[in-house]
């Protein structure tokens, strides 16, 4: 089971932002109104995550680091929902196959914490531990065991901003969320609870570029697809797509159709070669995202490519518009 873990870790977790982006969204689920990431050397020696969530009995604790003990599928019919993005019940146990882990965590109603030590996928220690309700999880050398592994990680300096941008869209996700995020014991980003996702993109990219953006709100009842978010206004373009950022219910995703679909948008509209900020969120219908999409990266494919282009470029034309009258 080590080595069957071992193997899932090289599939799901190809590098420190995937130990990150799994940590996350674990603390997401688990109801966290308030998240902290700390990591050092590009997370490649040390990966922290702390939340304020619902935590886990022993039990709970234990079975957490079971193959595909997922506590998100209740039956069948949830599988289509869960897997449709990434794998289900891998993620603890692949990560701690290949790092010294820790994970220590408590439940409302317990007296209680509980601390589980695993080194390269070997159980070291369980025991009781004081804290408050949530989860604590460290993530110490990874990939030291798995020197081919380790050799395709690039440098600190890279490993970091992925880090960074990572927990950014994370953060945009779920502006009611408080994050901080730290490096070495230095603040890269935090922001407290937002009220709006205009105030959290305020806190993290600054008041200029929050005042840039004008609210797109489309749904489509043939179709069931819907679009809400912020955009450029008619004229704002920047030199960089890394504030091009697009969501799929909820989850931050790279996907060509819905890049391309924005930028139709705004052709004629900005500046060449400039790129329009937007925070995009498209919710649709579970089925039609494809679920053959590699767990680890953040792209996705849809069922009906060109009905979500058409309905994400009907969308924001409509919204330039209106704003251009
Ligand atoms: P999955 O998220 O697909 O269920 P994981 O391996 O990521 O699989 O997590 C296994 C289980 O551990 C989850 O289903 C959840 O019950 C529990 N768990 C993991 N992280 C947390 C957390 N931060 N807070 C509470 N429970 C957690
Ligand atoms: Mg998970």
């Amino acid at each position: 089971d080590r080595v069957a873990n071992q193997i899932a870790a090289g599939e799901v977790i190809e590098r420190p932002v995937a130990v990150v982006k799994e940590l996350v969204e674990n603390s997401i689920d688990a109801g966290a109104t308030r998240i902290e990431v700390e990591f050092r050397n590009g997370g490649k020696s040390y990966i922290r995550i702390e939340d304020n969530g619902k935590g886990m009995s022993p039990d709970e604790a234990l079975l957490s680091l079971e193959r595909h003990a997922t506590s998100k599928i209740r039956e069948a019919s949830d599988l289509n929902e869960v897997s449709s993005f990434g794998f289900r019940g891998e993620a603890l146990p692949s990560i701690a196959s290949v790092s010294r882990f820790t994970l220590r965590t408590r439940a409302e109603g317990w007296e209680h914490g509980t601390e589980i030590k695993i080194n390269g996928g070997k159980m070291l220690e369980k025991k009781a531990c004081g804290m408050p309700v949530g989860t604590v999880i460290e993530v110490a050398q990874l990939f030291n065991s798995v020197p081919a592994r380790r050799k395709f990680l690039k440098t600190d300096p890279t490993e970091t901003a992925h880090i960074t941008y990572n927990t950014r869209l994370f953060a945009v996700a779920h502006p009611k969320v408080a994050f901080r995020v730290l490096e070495g014991g230095r603040i890269v980003f935090q922001s407290p609870a937002c009220e709006s996702l205009r105030d959290r993109i305020a806190e993290i990219w600054g008041r200029s570029l929050a005042d840039d953006l004008i609210p797109v709100d489309a749904y489509d009842s043939k179709t069931g697809y819907r679009l809400t978010g912020l955009t450029a206004k008619p004229g704002v373009g920047r030199s960089t797509r890394r504030e091009l950022v697009t969501l799929v219910n909820r989850r931050p995703v790279d996907s060509r159709t819905l890049g391309f679909a924005v930028l139709d948008a705004y052709h004629g509209r900005i500046q060449k070669g400039r790129y329009p900020p937007a925070f995009l969120f498209l919710e649709i219908n579970t089925q039609e995202v494809d679920v053959n999409v590699h767990p680890a990266k953040r792209e996705v494919r849809f069922r009906n490519d060109g009905a979500i282009r058409r309905f994400v470029l009907g969308a924001i034309t409509e919204t330039l518009m209106t704003a251009s009258e």
